[in-house]
């Protein structure tokens, strides 16, 4: 089930231009998980990033690394655009069910992350993401490198999950633009994914979801072959 690929190869030509810093996975250097939704409150705020955040699934291989792309959370003084991105190596399996609930398995991993100090809130329906970062995070020494470990430790709890790069961009030169719009496919892929595995009456020519089966391969032979229906 690699509906994603191509929208990897488009965040990783997003970015291929940009500096960027890289780290290798460390998990003791995970930055701590305090296990409930932490509310921090404008007064203790040292800044909030905004923008969009996603998960992109693929069985290619995928080193666990962490990148960084424009400002470190020690080096922001304001409210900054941010994107993040975890593309994410799941074991190959022949079963189309099973991978499909491994995806959504793996997809809520991202509900149960509470970094100290570091607010996320985010819905299932969308890519936004927002960050509100508290003022004492930021003087204990919160960095990406520590939420990226504190992501990949938690992704990799689940055995399927054999690597995960997680990327976070803060460059006011990044085409944040670009990053959202891969954020909508990939959402509109995940819900065509939903129907697809969800139902097994069809109808192509009536369908609001045809423009996504006609553009990614293979969309359409998974729900034929889901539904035992033949096609014409
Ligand atoms: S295969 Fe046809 S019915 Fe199924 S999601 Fe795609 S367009 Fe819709």
């Amino acid at each position: 089930m690699d509906f994603f690929n191509s929208l990897i190869a488009e965040t990783y030509s997003l970015i291929d231009g940009l500096d960027k810093k890289s780290f290798d996975f460390e998990m003791s250097d995970a930055w701590q998980d305090v296990g409930y939704n932490e509310v921090i409150l404008q007064r203790d705020t040292a800044f909030e990033l905004e923008g969009v955040g996603f998960n992109l699934i693929t069985t290619a291989p995928v080193n666990d690394e962490i990148v960084v792309i424009g400002e470190d959370l020690s080096h922001i003084y304001g409210n900054r655009k941010f994107t993040r991105v975890c593309v994410i190596e799941l074991e190959e399996t022949e079963d189309q069910q099973k991978t499909y609930n491994l995806i959504r398995k793996v997809e809520y991993t991202k509900y149960h992350v509470f970094p100290k100090g570091y607010m996320i809130r985010t819905t299932s329906r969308s890519h936004k993401e927002a960050v509100r970062v508290s003022g004492k995070a930021v003087k204990d020494g919160i960095s990406f490198k520590k939420i990226g470990n504190l992501l990949i430790k938690k992704y990799k709890e689940n055995p399927a999950v054999k690597g995960v790069k997680v990327i976070f961009v803060t460059d006011a030169g990044a085409d944040f633009k670009h990053f959202e719009e891969i954020a909508r496919k990939n959402n509109d892929i995940t819900e065509t994914l939903n129907h697809i595995m969800n139902s097994v009456n069809f109808d192509c020519d009536t369908c609001k979801l045809k423009p996504i089966c006609d553009e990614v391969e293979g969309m359409k032979e998974l729900h034929f072959k889901t539904s035992g229906k033949k096609e014409d």
